[in-house]
């Protein structure tokens, strides 16, 4: 009955293809491998994020810190993509399908914080992979020599995004928009740079090592031409 094998077959490989479709793929630990950075600036377009008075839309801040952190990744030769590099909405499986689609990557979500509670400040990193967890603590880390930073810890979270990468992945929350100082200073493009360049010098430690990072300062949304020459002294000077 060649007609009914084939049909047994044809049910056999529909099977194995949703098997495939679903089965969560084996995780890869590339938190010190890693070529590419997936540079994710959160919501965009219809989705505003969080809105206050103080910080305006966090959409708008997130693709202003993710566009500075792209910058300096490639300026310490890591390949990036970003998932959104303007002002448009992006699902969130199509974020988890561009991340998932690289060869060999992490992910670096970048968010503001939200509360009812104006007094509450600080920064936060996710992560939902053990893999992750080196990533969103030097993350958290680096952002901490920010001076009156306040330390809101590193914590699991079943963040979509999260939960479905393949490769390490973190989410960063870089302050509340709703605390009176953080929003003004989401507003701040020089503070902007700032968190960038220490997302940055993490991202590049977690791979190279310490010492390695020589964040370049950028004025405005502007390139200018990083200082040349006389500045022969290694980032470790810096701390
Ligand atoms: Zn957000």
């Amino acid at each position: 009955m060649p007609r009914l094998i084939s049909r047994a077959l044809a049910i056999g490989l529909l099977a194995l293809l949703a098997a495939c479709a679903t089965a969560p793929k084996a995780a890869k630990n590339t938190s010190k491998t890693f070529a590419t950075v997936v540079v994710d600036a959160g919501h965009g377009g219809k989705d505003n994020g969080a809105y206050r008075r103080f910080g305006g839309a966090e959409k708008i801040a997130t693709l202003d810190v993710a566009q500075r952190l792209d910058r300096k990744l490639r300026e310490s030769q890591l390949k990036t993509v970003m998932t959104r590099s303007s002002d448009v909405f992006i699902p969130l499986d199509e974020r988890v399908a561009i991340e998932n689609s690289q060869k060999n990557a992490i992910f670096v979500s970048i968010h503001f914080n939200d509360s009812r509670r104006r007094g509450i400040h600080g920064f936060e990193t996710y992560y939902h992979s053990g893999d992750s967890f080196d990533l969103a603590y030097r993350i958290q880390s680096k952002l901490m020599t920010i001076p009156h930073s306040a330390n809101r810890g590193v914590h699991t979270a079943n963040f979509r995004v999260l939960r479905l990468a393949y490769y390490p992945a973190v989410l960063v929350e870089c302050g509340f928009l709703s605390n009176r100082s953080e929003g003004n200073q989401a507003r701040d493009w020089e503070y902007r740079e700032l968190l960038a360049d220490r997302i940055a010098e993490a991202i590049v430690e977690q791979r190279y090592g310490a010492g390695v990072y020589r964040g370049s300062t950028q004025v405005a949304a502007q390139s200018q031409p990083a200082s040349t020459g006389s500045d022969v002294s290694p980032a470790a000077a810096h701390h």
